[in-house]
């Protein structure tokens, strides 16, 4: 278990700085000892972190070699009495673990995401350089003053400081980037920090500022060194030494920033506050002060340049579109503005196009999201190489493009970059899974009036390119006026009808259907009116689409079944009609799209009290066709509750004898179209005669729709079609007027002409 590890660890370290601590204590040459168990212990660690941890092989091999030179340099040095090697062996050593360790510090902050990692070496360089300075002045000089060591030695030894202070300041940034904290990252820190403490004493003994007393501390430092790196590999968090972190390093910067300026400071202060001492004193601080002047310059310019980097890079998100590299929407309408404020030479008229792909949803839900983006891609790339080299190409989001066009002078000019653009999709787009064909369509707008502000500007060619959507696709359409004015009373019904409901403001007429052999209303249908807050009517003509594309109708139609469906089992128990008289309810295409619709059903009919005989849901064709599977399982459903299913207006739609049998209808409706000219044209006979034959032959309920004269009734009544609704016989009437209609109507009885059959002859 992680807890039962990382306890091991620290009583593994105690015991480790027991051992440090005893060496210290202890008679001089147990500190050897101490150090030779440290320094041992080591490898049966780091085998056993291997093994279990599956410790990073780079870094365990990093360890060891610089365990290796650090150990190397120590029994070079005499630890364990004179072995008469030069000290310069011993330094080189020291060197080379400390330049061993400098590189593996790279590597660690290298994978440490999102730092400047040239940044950080660049600092590092300033660093080492400053307190080469340093370590020339306080250490490197005095010794080479008092010894008789070769240069060569002496040297080796100075530049160990400033790879010591490198070593610090890497270790810290990586300590300090460490967004969670990982104990094997801190103990590996103290390991480096004991190793350069010791090291220092060192210089300070060698330099002659301290007493050679103070060497056994210096040995005992490096002794805690090796234990700290034992305790790194037995914590668990060993494993994730490695991992590659995004660190926030931005507060870490300030950090830095104080290190890499303190470097600078104090060799500064050092160097003004001692003089040199002779001539190569002086030779190599003035060497050494340019270089690292020369560092800093270095530095502060390329991190300037960077800086200037960033910020273009960051200005160049801000105004393109990441996946096609165009310029977005900020950009286009800042380029529209220059143009409204310009004062225009009469003879241009810069354009907007407003491109949006017709069915794009299709191509990313089938092929999948990459394929679309190639699809944006590719069209980015066609609209670019077929505008004019002044037009600016911009992609808003989505799969909306707008081209404007600076150079355009006249309308005609405008329509022929417009249907340029649409010729860009004619050719298919190659894709990884095949090519696809996608069509546009194009939306027009100029900008002609000093007064207009950029985004009106927008969205009169977005105005513009949905009327291109609705006259069919593929097409382009300009703006005026006119549309603008469509638009605003749509968005103004569209608001009233949200609150319509609530208001009850919505009521249900209703329009008798007759039985043409006895006379008798056998049924009625529901239409729904809307009298809003100001009195004013509106058709349901006008307002049901709005409803069916917004998906007010959905509450709206559930209403009108419960509001219909009462009024009927009403009419029943009050005996305005008979109890088998039934009512028809119209159903939308959103509606039947609705896996709600029948369950919204049986509860109308439940809460009402009505034979689910009684009702009959009127269905369009465009449903059917649409959606065939979806108004299948419905229909299928309504069946099974025992509603039927009336096809209504008969004859307008795209109506096959297939969809008959293939839907469980009940009923059609043939549209008042034909029964208009059913009269007096007869190819609209004609085709009423064979819709009844066919319908009588499927074994359907046939009515006749908007029957208006009696000859119509007659007509129909001879060619076989017994039921009828129209202004001749109702218009559709409020419920409390529906007693007097219905004893009106049945006043009547037969409708007169059809007692004769003095027109008979003419059919
Ligand atoms: P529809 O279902 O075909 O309804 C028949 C339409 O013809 C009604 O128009 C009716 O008033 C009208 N009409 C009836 N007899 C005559 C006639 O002799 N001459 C003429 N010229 N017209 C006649 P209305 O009430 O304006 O309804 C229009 C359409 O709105 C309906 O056509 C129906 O599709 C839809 N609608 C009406 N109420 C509802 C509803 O509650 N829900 C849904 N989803 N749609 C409805
Ligand atoms: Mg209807
Ligand atoms: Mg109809």
């Amino acid at each position: 278990m992680a807890s039962n590890r990382t306890k091991t660890t620290w009583i593994y370290f105690f015991l480790g700085c027991v051992v440090v601590a005893a060496g210290i204590i202890a008679p001089d040459r147990y500190g050897d000892l101490a150090y030779l168990i440290a320094a041992a212990q080591i490898v049966p660690v780091m085998l056993f972190s291997y093994r279990v941890d599956r410790a990073p092989k780079g870094l365990l091999l990093a360890i060891a070699l610089i365990g290796t030179f650090y150990g190397l340099s120590a029994v070079t040095a005499g630890v364990w009495g004179e072995t008469g090697v030069p000290r310069f062996v011993s330094n080189l050593f020291e060197l080379v673990g400390g330049s061993l360790m400098v590189a593996g510090l790279v590597i660690l902050v290298r994978q440490r995401r999102g730092m400047n990692t040239a940044a950080v070496i660049g600092d590092a360089m300033i660093v080492g350089l400053g307190s080469w300075l340093m370590a020339w002045v306080a250490f490197l000089q005095p010794t080479l003053a008092v010894s008789d060591e070769p240069l060569i030695s002496s040297l080796v030894a100075g530049f160990y400081h400033p790879t010591g202070s490198v070593i610090l300041f890497l270790m810290a940034v990586y300590l300090f980037t460490e967004t969670k904290t990982n104990a094997s990252s801190w103990f590996i820190g103290a390991s480096v920090l004991a190793t350069l403490m010791g090291d220092l004493i060192y210089a300070l003994v060698d330099a002659g500022h301290l007493g050679a007393g103070v060497l056994d501390f210096a040995y005992s430092l490096y002794t805690l060194g090796y234990f700290a790196v034992a305790a790194a590999f037995l914590h668990p968090s060993v494993k994730s030494l490695e991992q590659t972190q995004s660190s926030g390093d931005s507060q870490r910067l300030l950090g830095r920033l104080i290190i890499t300026t303190s470097s600078l400071v104090f060799p500064v202060i050092v160097l003004a506050a001692s003089g040199p001492k002779s001539t190569a004193d002086q030779i190599v601080r003035s060497i050494s002060a340019l270089v690292l002047a020369s560092a800093v310059t270095l530095r502060v310019v390329l991190s300037v340049r960077a800086n200037s980097d960033a910020q273009s890079e960051l200005l160049k998100q801000a105004y393109t579109d990441a996946l096609t590299g165009l310029p977005n929407r900020v950009l286009l309408l800042d380029r529209i503005s220059s143009y409204v404020n310009e004062l225009w030479r009469a003879d241009r008229e810069p354009t907007l196009f407003f491109v949006d792909l017709d069915r794009f949803k299709n191509i990313n839900d089938s092929l999948g999201h990459s394929a679309g983006d190639e699809v944006l891609r590719i069209v980015a790339e066609r609209l670019i190489g077929t505008v004019p080299r002044e037009a600016m190409v911009a992609r808003l989001s989505g799969d909306e493009y707008v081209v404007l066009d600076p150079t355009t002078r006249s309308l005609s000019n405008a329509s022929a970059l417009a249907e340029r653009l649409l010729s860009v999709f004619r050719e298919p787009i190659a894709l990884a899974q095949g090519d696809v064909f996608v069509t546009a369509s194009i939306g027009v707008a100029s900008i002609d009036s000093i007064s207009v502000k950029p985004e009106d500007v927008l969205r009169h060619a977005d105005t513009a390119m949905y009327r291109a959507k609705d006259s069919g696709r593929n097409c382009m359409a300009f703006y005026d006026e006119s549309m603008h004015e469509r638009i605003a009373h749509r968005l103004a019904v569209e608001t009233a009808l949200y609150r319509a409901l609530d208001r009850q403001e919505l009521r249900m007429f209703h329009q008798p259907i007759l039985d043409l052999d006895t006379g008798e209303v056998v049924g009625f249908e529901a239409l729904m009116r809307w009298q809003q807050g100001d009195g004013t009517i509106v058709s349901p003509a006008e307002f049901i689409p709005i409803a069916e594309d917004t998906g007010t109708i959905i509450p709206i139609g559930a209403w009108a079944l419960l509001e219909a469906l009462t009024q009927l089992r009403r009419w029943i128990d009050d005996g305005v009609c008979s109890p088998q008289a039934t009512m028809s309810v119209n159903v939308s295409p959103r509606q039947l799209a609705d896996p709600n619709l029948p369950s919204v059903v049986s509860e109308a009919l439940s809460r009402s009290g009505v034979d689910p005989s009684l009702l009959w849901i009127e269905i369009t064709e465009s449903v059917m066709i649409s959606e065939p599977e979806l108004a299948l399982a419905t229909l299928q459903k309504m069946k099974a509750l025992g509603v039927r299913v009336a096809l209504d207006d008969f004859g307008t739609g795209y109506s096959s004898l297939s969809l008959l049998q293939r839907f469980p209808l009940q009923r059609i409706k043939i549209d008042r179209a034909f029964v208009q000219g059913v009269a007096d044209n007869p190819s609209d006979r004609a085709l009423v005669r064979t819709i009844v034959a066919m319908g009588i032959s499927l074994g359907l309920d046939m009515v006749a729709e908007g029957v208006e004269s009696l000859h119509q009734m007659q007509v129909l009544s001879e060619l076989g079609c017994k039921k009828a609704q129209g202004y001749l016989i109702s218009h559709p009437v409020p419920a409390d007027a529906m007693r007097s209609t219905v004893s009106a109507l049945e006043r009547l009885g037969r409708f007169p002409l059809l007692r004769g059959d003095h027109r008979a002859g003419q059919l």
